[in-house]
């Protein structure tokens, strides 16, 4: 299929400043987990986009200082040579393909705990940060201005000497420029406090010395945020955003245009469950209104229709990606050459962003399971090797996540024939029924993205609405077999917080329920007065919660934990759903922990006070306690014995995703893809090594 013309327009080159984008296709600044301190990773990844067609890649938020230090976060740094040497790796590869490299110089002022380097951030007031719970910066007089200025001035050398055509100056999600610009953060009386000149000083002084230092031999980029959504107190696009994109705009080469500040940054990378792509569009047309030089802006875009007409409307120049380009590396190319539907759409999960948030690990995706594997497992999105073993049938039982996932890549990896056999009419196991929960439909795009790759596999074949036993997997003929069954959700009310069942919990009974039940075994709930118990801390309680309210029941949410949905902070869904919740009279009822359960009536207990009991009217209980795999498929087969298997022509036996241990989606997608890129190796089962980007020490001995 060949591109659509009206597409066109995204593969118009256009200038930077000194510099030519290719294309309209920009990776903005996102964290990957690599920093300057996994060199290698970084440059891969990196990389990564550019070979996928994208017209440039930038770095994560890039440390000036040792003052501007993240850690538990993992930041790039351009604090010396030794970084320079480093990210210098991603820019000669990001050239070779023929991608422009950014880097955005970041200083996180009240925002920065220095839990690494021990220094004490300075910001415009000493004010203790709204996001990073007690760090206190310094106050900062003039000289430590002119200081921090220079602290600037010198990582953007360096970033030029390393290799980077477009330096940021970073005044976005509230660190140190925003900081200056807006009265939340700044209380200052003298000339950079107070009138929107004075907040804005800083900023605008702090560019006119990047560009004056590099300014023409890298591009200016200034990433602007252009509403906090805090009223008179926070960054307003009117007051403030537009007059500093005006006065500033003759200093600037490129406009990287958001909204948010940091403590509520789930505005900016916003989940599916609570907007659509392109929210942040009509704030970036407002600075296009104003400005002379390109703008570019995320939006989750996916759509090419989307990209295409937010460049005709006028409202972008250059399509801005994070997370469309984490999910699909190869998305320009993939439109480029009309393969609409080979596109890995985003889901809007956030689990990228949940990893950053955590702090530490590289960052995964829930639809590309090789996203910071290109370097240490070598994995590449889109190449595939033919198995060694490729003359072999494999048999994958259970077609969710993993499975397909596996069933997939082995197609790709060239095994003669590959049997996904599903129970249920349909692919997708518990991606058929969560995408039904609010807000979730995009969600759907796992199975609808792996569904269509299934289909143009000529070797992999969907069974559908057929069940194997041990017997049937025996005879059934494929040299392979992968078991893929899945996990469900305890129907006792066994939980990681007592280790026990809950008395009383049956979900043979009519009043007790489980998920699956009320999602997909119509299973009537009971009454009106639901209580629901959440020992998981992630998504499915509070979604339950938000549905059934909706339909009109009375909702008690209880959970063990000191608050509800605790991962739901790190994919920056938890403000909003704690908006929705409290709308819809949801009571949340925290350090909860159900004793008993009896037909119209529950009892908890408070966790740190077992004595002090509480009666709840129950209708009916929703136990969201914990998943247990369903493994009883493999462990017959197993215990069967190697022997056994082998004389019915079985050579391996494996098992992924929840069946193994229930897991986060992105990580049964993981282990799928895993097993199908190792299926040729030594033991399968056993993931081999990957490479570490580390240090190694040669040990002095006497
Ligand atoms: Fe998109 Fe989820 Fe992947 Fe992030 S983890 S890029 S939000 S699909």
């Amino acid at each position: 299929m060949a591109r659509d013309p009206k597409h066109d327009v995204l593969f118009e080159p256009i200038r930077i400043g000194p510099k030519t984008l290719r294309n309209r296709f920009y990776q903005v600044p996102h964290c990957n987990g690599a920093g300057s301190e996994k060199p290698n990773a970084q440059a891969w990844n990196r990389a990564m986009r550019a070979e996928g067609g994208w017209g440039a890649s930038c770095t994560e938020y890039c440390s000036i200082h040792p003052e501007s230090d993240d850690t538990m976060r993992i930041s790039a740094r351009l604090w010396d040579e030794d970084d320079v040497r480093n990210l210098s790796l991603m820019c000669d590869k990001l050239h070779e393909h023929g991608a422009l490299a950014g880097v955005e110089l970041w200083y996180g002022g009240a925002h920065a705990p220095c839990m690494e380097s021990r220094c004490v951030p300075r910001a415009p007031s000493q004010l203790p940060s709204d996001f990073e719970h007690l760090t206190y910066p310094k106050e900062m007089d003039k000289d430590d201005i002119r200081e921090v200025q220079g602290f600037y001035v010198a990582a953007a050398r360096r970033a030029r000497s390393a290799g980077f055509d477009i330096v940021y100056v970073y005044g976005s999600h509230s660190y140190l420029p925003q900081q200056f610009l807006t009265p939340f953060y700044n209380k200052r009386t003298d000339e950079y406090g107070g009138s929107f000149e004075n907040r804005a000083r800083f900023w605008r002084e702090t560019i006119e010395q990047v560009r004056e230092a590099v300014g023409d031999d890298c591009a200016i980029a200034v990433r602007i945020s252009t509403d906090m959504f805090m009223g008179e107190i926070g960054t307003q696009l009117e007051r403030d955003a537009l007059p500093f994109v005006e006065l500033v705009d003759n200093l600037v080469d490129l406009w990287d245009v958001n909204v948010s500040g940091i403590s509520e940054w789930g505005e900016d990378a916003t989940p599916s469950r609570f907007y659509e792509s392109g929210r942040q569009l009509p704030w970036q047309g407002r600075v296009k209104q104003v400005t002379k030089k390109p703008v570019v802006g995320v939006g989750r875009f996916t759509s090419a229709d989307v990209m295409a007409e937010a460049i005709r409307s006028g409202k972008l120049d250059i399509i801005g990606a994070c997370r469309p380009s984490i999910s699909d590396p190869f998305l320009p190319t993939k439109i480029s050459e009309g393969r609409y539907d080979d596109i890995r759409e985003c889901i809007g999960c956030n689990i990228c962003v949940s990893r950053w948030e955590i702090g530490g690990p590289p960052a995964v995706c829930t639809q590309n399971a090789t996203f910071m594997e290109e370097y240490r497992r070598g994995w590449h999105p889109e190449k595939f090797t033919k198995a060694e073993n490729a003359d072999n049938d494999v048999l994958v039982v259970g077609a969710g996540p993993a499975g397909m996932e596996c069933a997939m890549i082995l197609g790709k990896r060239g095994m003669r024939r590959v049997h996904l056999l599903e129970a249920e009419k349909e692919m997708g196991g518990i991606m058929r029924w969560i995408p039904l929960l609010p807000g979730l439909g995009e969600w759907a795009r796992v199975v609808n993205y792996r569904k269509i790759q299934i289909d143009k596999l000529k070797n992999v074949e969907l069974i559908p609405s057929t069940r194997a036993d041990a017997n049937a997997v025996l005879k059934y003929g494929a040299e392979i077999v992968v078991i893929a069954t899945g996990a469900y959700w305890a129907t006792n009310g066994l939980n990681g917080a007592t280790s026990e069942p809950i008395p009383g919990a049956d979900a043979s009974l009519p009043h007790v329920l489980t998920p699956e039940q009320i999602m997909v075994g119509g299973k009537e709930i009971p009454g009106e007065r639901v209580v629901i118990l959440d020992n998981d801390g992630y998504f499915m309680g509070v979604s339950l919660a938000e549905k059934l309210a909706t339909e009109g029941k009375q909702v008690t949410l209880l959970t063990h934990l000191g608050e509800v949905a605790p991962y739901m902070k790190f994919t920056l869904e938890l403000p909003n759903m704690l908006r929705k919740l409290h709308s819809l009279h949801v009571n949340i009822v925290t350090h909860a922990m159900l004793q008993s359960i009896e037909p119209g009536r529950a009892v908890s207990y408070h966790v740190f006070d077992p004595e002090h009991l509480t009666e709840w009217d129950a209708d009916a209980v929703v136990l969201i306690t914990q998943r247990r795999s369903n493994e009883a498929l493999y462990r017959e087969l197993k215990d069967l014995g190697t022997d056994a298997l082998r004389s019915e022509g079985i050579i391996g036996l494996y098992r992924i995703g929840d069946c193994l241990a229930p897991r986060m989606v992105a990580d049964c997608v993981f282990d799928g893809h895993r097993l199908a890129r190792e299926i040729d190796s030594p033991d399968p089962a056993v993931p081999k090594p990957f490479l570490r980007d580390r240090k190694v020490i040669e040990l002095l001995r006497a």
